[in-house]
């Protein structure tokens, strides 16, 4: 078998999509599944509408997500002749024309065929021109666009889809389609063609969005003379109400970016979007990359369109919960080491991050980590809901503080003097400082969780959290004296 070549060729002219950013995943796994190439080429030939910072967007997404080309980028204007030389040789084999009729002659001839409820079809006036006929137009100077002549036989074009099997086309369905426009630049059916054979590409993994230019493709690859790939067409996202996901109407979720910004794990969020039109086939949801390339194949790409679950009017969620669960997931369980180094980015960021989290205080920061993880959803649960690990400054959970503290208003008293016993410990460890509140609740007469639970609420601002005998140890005696002195604080 030769070389697996893929390739993803987004157009720059928005934000990596969450759906280009699987397409783009999808022909990764394929390439690294069989040492293959993966090839990324950016299609600027809408100049308009292509920007630099698309361009930029899509690479930092791509390298944010840990999906590496090996060749390219390239850049499909840099090809813009090859692309017109392909058509120019059409012509020549007579396998396209040039096509004069203008816009209210085409307007006027479709106004027609609607009327007689015939095919809407191009009606191929320009594909009978005489070599005479074509020269007086040329004479004329009159603008023309290339058309290709899309062989006249019966019958159909087919290929066999890896995803959806044979699709076919009747020949006679399909239009003359235009291939150059008449100000000389190629069009996307062309273009893409041309580069791909070019670039060798031996399967073309894309949405099912493009289904219809497909069948018109496979005659452009037959009319160069070029081997045809294989196609996988991926199911479309869609949204609960079965409408395509889009910036404009789901905003910024659909975006790669916002996932960073949401402190998502690069990793879970392109497991999470394997996912999104690709089953292993059993129960399984979690993987490793390794275990991911191992498990993909085109044909358990799914057939039908994928659900993106999201709901604006749910406030607990920001998008689709299963995205959220596979993040939190790998919060729990990635080494603490590799936690650590994306929770001191978020830290930096919210200017949180002590030097000595690298040096000395190392393994207090990677147990910290450690003890809170397990009830955070994303990294920047670790600056919000895990500020007062790493600050003075922190808000206090509007349960914590009225079911756990403002609830016995003689706390504001009892806290200052728990942090007396604790300053008269011989040793602060979890046994002894255990000892120390169990037999000062007794004496104060109420059950050990009433100052522990305000323990917590004034140590961590939080309801729940580890267990708090060894949180005390972990805090240090000095930080705990401090929070518990400065109770009253929260009773005025
Ligand atoms: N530029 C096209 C797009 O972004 C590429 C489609 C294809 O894979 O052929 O939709
Ligand atoms: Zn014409």
């Amino acid at each position: 078998m030769s070389e697996v070549r893929v390739r993803f060729p987004p157009s720059p002219t928005g934000y990596l999509h969450i759906g280009g950013a699987r397409t783009a995943i999808l022909n990764w796994l394929y390439a690294r599944k069989y040492n293959g190439k993966f090839i990324l080429r950016i299609e600027d030939t809408d100049a308009e509408r292509s920007t630099r910072e698309s361009i930029e967007g899509i690479l930092d997404g791509l390298t944010w997500l840990g999906i590496d080309w090996d060749e390219g980028p390239y850049f499909q204007t840099d090809f813009a002749d090859q692309h017109i030389a392909a058509a120019e040789k059409m012509i020549a084999e007579g396998k396209a024309y040039r096509c004069y009729c203008t816009k209210e002659e085409l307007e006027a001839k479709r106004e027609a065929t609607l009327a007689a409820k015939q095919s809407l079809k191009y009606d191929g006036t320009c594909r009978n021109l005489t070599a005479e006929e074509r020269a007086a137009k040329e004479a004329k100077g009159l603008p023309s666009v290339i058309r290709f002549k899309v062989p006249e036989k019966d019958g159909v074009v087919a290929y066999e889809d890896k995803v959806l099997g044979r699709i076919e086309r009747r020949y006679v369905d399909i239009e003359d389609f235009v291939i150059v426009r008449s100000n000389g630049k190629p069009l996307y059916l062309l273009s893409n063609v041309v580069d791909d054979i070019r670039d060798r590409i031996t399967h073309i993994i894309r949405g099912q969005d493009h289904l219809t230019n497909t069948t018109r493709q496979i005659l452009l690859y037959e009319a160069l003379n070029a081997q045809i790939p294989v196609f996988a067409h991926m199911p479309l996202t869609l949204d609960l109400n079965k409408a395509k996901i889009s910036k404009r109407s789901h905003g910024e979720i659909v975006a790669v970016q916002f996932y960073r910004a949401k402190g998502f794990i690069p990793w879970a969020l392109v497991n999470f979007l394997v996912l999104l039109g690709w089953s292993p086939g059993d129960d399984r949801e979690i993987f490793t990359k390794e275990e991911l390339i191992e498990a993909f194949t085109l044909e358990r790409i799914n057939k039908s369109h994928a659900i993106f679950n999201y709901r604006k009017d749910d406030p607990k969620f920001f998008t689709d919960p299963k995205a959220i669960n596979i993040n939190a997931h790998y919060l729990r369980t990635l080494p603490i080491a590799e936690i650590g180094d994306m929770v001191k980015k978020e830290l930096q960021e919210a200017h949180l991050w002590d030097d000595a989290y690298d040096g000395e205080k190392k393994q207090w920061y990677l147990d910290t980590l450690d003890m809170i993880r397990d009830r955070f959803h994303t990294l920047k649960d670790f600056t919000t809901l895990g500020r007062a690990y790493f600050a003075d400054d922190f808000a206090i959970e509007e349960a914590a503080l009225n079911k756990n503290l403002l609830k016995y208003p003689e706390l504001k008293n009892w806290l200052p003097m728990l942090a007396d016993r604790f300053a008269a410990l011989p040793v602060f460890d979890k046994d002894s400082v255990e000892q120390a509140a169990r037999v000062f609740a007794e004496e104060i007469g109420v059950k050990p969780g009433i100052p522990i639970n305000a323990s917590r609420a004034v140590i961590t601002g939080l309801v729940k959290g580890p267990s708090m005998f060894e949180l005390f140890v972990h805090m240090g005696r000095d930080k705990v004296m401090e929070r518990l002195r400065s109770a009253g604080k929260y009773f005025v």
